[in-house]
């Protein structure tokens, strides 16, 4: 259930930069997307370009009490990459909501994500997330795990493998 824990951050600015220095395989600088936002100045300096002001910064930072909403509309966002099958997109939407797990402490969310399996671009990953923080509207009366995305909705291999669609019917691509 929903804590103090998953409504605002709980790292501090030199956590968050510790943990953007050691952030492995990220190559396209998705962690510091999400993290830096929650630094505070002198902390995140070195890392913003040249020229950025303490007066810039106070109004590019997000507000630490508002990192659930934040959170909660990413993960909308991430069932619409799941829903386009857009690779990259969907790689980016799990790494993005990782770390927001982590900003609100969710060691376990994060967990979570890592061991899930990576098939159907993230869906497991998301679908992890989701259950974590009670976003999850539905479960599969097939297979019992969160039925995530929509369209070529996602549950779980089993499902999938048994070629079970639980979305909505998906468009014949035969209406001669
Ligand atoms: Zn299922």
């Amino acid at each position: 259930m929903a804590t103090v824990a998953d409504q605002t951050v709980t790292r501090t600015s030199a956590e968050i930069i510790a943990r953007v220095q050691s952030a492995e395989d990220d190559f396209f600088g998705w962690v510091p997307e999400v993290l830096l936002a929650y630094c505070d100045f002198e902390t995140a300096k070195p890392f913003l370009k040249d020229g950025v002001t303490a007066e810039d910064w106070a109004e590019e930072m997000a507000d630490p009490a508002k990192v659930r909403e934040a959170a909660e509309s990413y993960y909308e966002f991430a069932l619409g990459k799941i829903a386009d099958e857009r690779g990259i997109s969907a790689e980016r939407s799990v790494t993005k909501l990782r770390e927001y797990a982590w900003l609100m402490g969710r060691d376990d969310v994060v967990d979570a994500m890592d061991a899930a399996p990576y098939p159907q671009y993230g869906a497991p990953k998301v679908a992890a997330f989701g259950e974590a923080f009670g976003l999850v509207d539905s479960d599969c009366a097939t297979c019992g795990q969160p039925v995530v995305g929509e369209g070529k909705a996602y549950c779980s291999d089993a499902c999938r493998l048994a070629d079970k669609d639980h979305g909505p019917d998906e468009v014949g691509g035969d209406e001669s």
